[in-house]
């Protein structure tokens, strides 16, 4: 049985598409044993070989964009896990089940993605994780299909968020890299950052967004340079009574090398900050019409408007969902907020040879940074007091939160 599971999808078996670059193997997971994975945050990542990726795609489904990924998936034979939103599943079941159809592992993503997992009672927290789950299998029917994978929104984890999965048997994937695609960037950009930060590691868990034109747009040539560059597609699912994990050992689920060049996985920690609202930042100079056209469906899952930090009048309403930046990327370094702290916990320290010399990029990004963007930088200490504090653990992107930019991107 497991031989079955674990036979690869050669390019033979990719109709009418010989080059395709296919799914190279599947990979059976017991959730239990590996509760929380994903090098962006956790000390375990998925157990893959060198050259071995997993794509992972949130938020969805939200047709055009997500048919769209769908069918560039399709095309190439390659099996993803996606992990949905209770409300889109309800408002649209029938991608859902075109993702069983397809073959692709499902997991969730809370009911309306909240993006303050970190610091909401833990009921409601429960019933966002419940309700999420329930939806996406009303979606699903009968025939169910729901994997027990879980990514939190933003990535921004609690110890009672964690426990309360684990307690469920379901497994929360942080990642490895993300490509950034929820931001305001340009679609060869974000395929120039997931190839990037995939060869920085050799191997992971890529996060992409399936709600984004710009993914959507970048996807073909992702997948076109991972077979140029001889990497391979692992599809994960979990392990049944009938479908028994695939052997590994426990040093298989570490990450392998300590040299770390992507400046998110080994974080020395920082001090805890009161969180800036980007709800209270500048809306952006040039609105992307493809970002628009992303949201708009979503305005009527708005967020409950959210109070500024200096206690002003309550902003407008805003969709839940990640949406780019309102900032222009060079000016990022300087302005935006900070991180939730626990973003960067990570049981293992840097050294301190690592820590001195992280400080020291940081101090020279924000140099070049005030370079940049001083006028910009003057005009959001204005807006609000907390984002202008100079901090120099700030910021290298960590997840895929609407409070995070990505400094040590140029
Ligand atoms: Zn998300």
């Amino acid at each position: 049985m497991a031989a079955v599971i674990a036979a690869p999808a050669l390019a033979v078996d990719c109709p009418g598409n010989p080059g395709a670059l296919g799914t190279s193997r599947t990979l059976v997971v017991d959730p239990k044993e590996h509760p929380r994975i994903g090098t962006m945050q956790y000390e375990e990542t998925l157990p893959l070989q060198d050259h071995e990726v997993v794509l992972t795609f949130d938020d969805g489904p939200l047709p055009p964009h997500s048919t769209k990924v769908l069918d560039i998936l399709a095309s190439q034979c390659v099996k993803a896990t996606f992990f949905i939103i209770g409300r889109m599943a309800r408002s649209f079941p029938e991608d859902v089940r075109q993702l069983r159809v397809a073959g692709h592992s499902i997991g969730t993503h809370t009911q309306n993605h909240p993006l303050s997992m970190n610091r909401m009672p833990v009921e409601r927290a429960r019933q966002e994780i419940d309700e999420g789950i329930a939806a996406t299998k009303a979606a699903l029917g009968e025939a169910g299909g729901l994997a027990p994978f879980f990514r939190i929104p933003g990535l921004l984890r609690a110890d009672a968020v964690e426990n309360y999965l684990a307690s469920q048997g379901i497994q929360i994937w942080s990642a490895d890299f993300p490509a950034d695609d929820w931001h305001h960037i340009s679609a060869a950009r974000v395929h120039e950052i997931a190839m990037r930060r995939l060869e920085a590691k050799g191997k992971g868990i890529l996060l992409l967004h399936d709600i984004q034109g710009r993914t959507v747009a970048a996807l073909p040539k992702i997948l076109q340079d991972l077979k140029t560059r001889g990497y391979r597609v692992v599809h994960v699912v979990p392990a049944t009574p009938d479908r028994p994990k695939t052997p590994t050992e426990p040093r298989e689920w570490q990450l392998h090398p300590v040299s770390e060049t992507v400046a998110i996985a080994r974080w020395p920690k920082i001090p805890r900050f009161v969180f800036a609202s980007t709800e209270t930042l500048p809306a952006p100079a040039a609105p992307d019409p493809d970002w628009r056209a992303t949201m708009l469906p979503l305005q009527k899952f708005s967020a409950r408007p959210a109070r500024s930090l200096r206690g002003a009048a309550p902003v407008p309403s805003r969709p839940l969902w990640p949406a780019p930046s309102p900032l222009l990327a060079a000016n990022a370094s300087i302005a935006l907020p900070v991180p939730a702290p626990s973003v960067f916990e990570f049981k293992e320290k840097a050294s301190s040879v690592l820590q001195h010399a992280v400080i020291q990029s940081l101090r020279h990004a924000e140099v070049r940074g005030a370079r940049n963007g001083a006028a910009a930088a003057g005009k959001l200490r204005s807006t609000n007091r907390i984002a202008s504090r100079r901090i120099p653990g700030r910021v290298p992107v960590a997840d895929h939160s609407l409070k995070h930019a990505p400094v040590t991107e140029r």
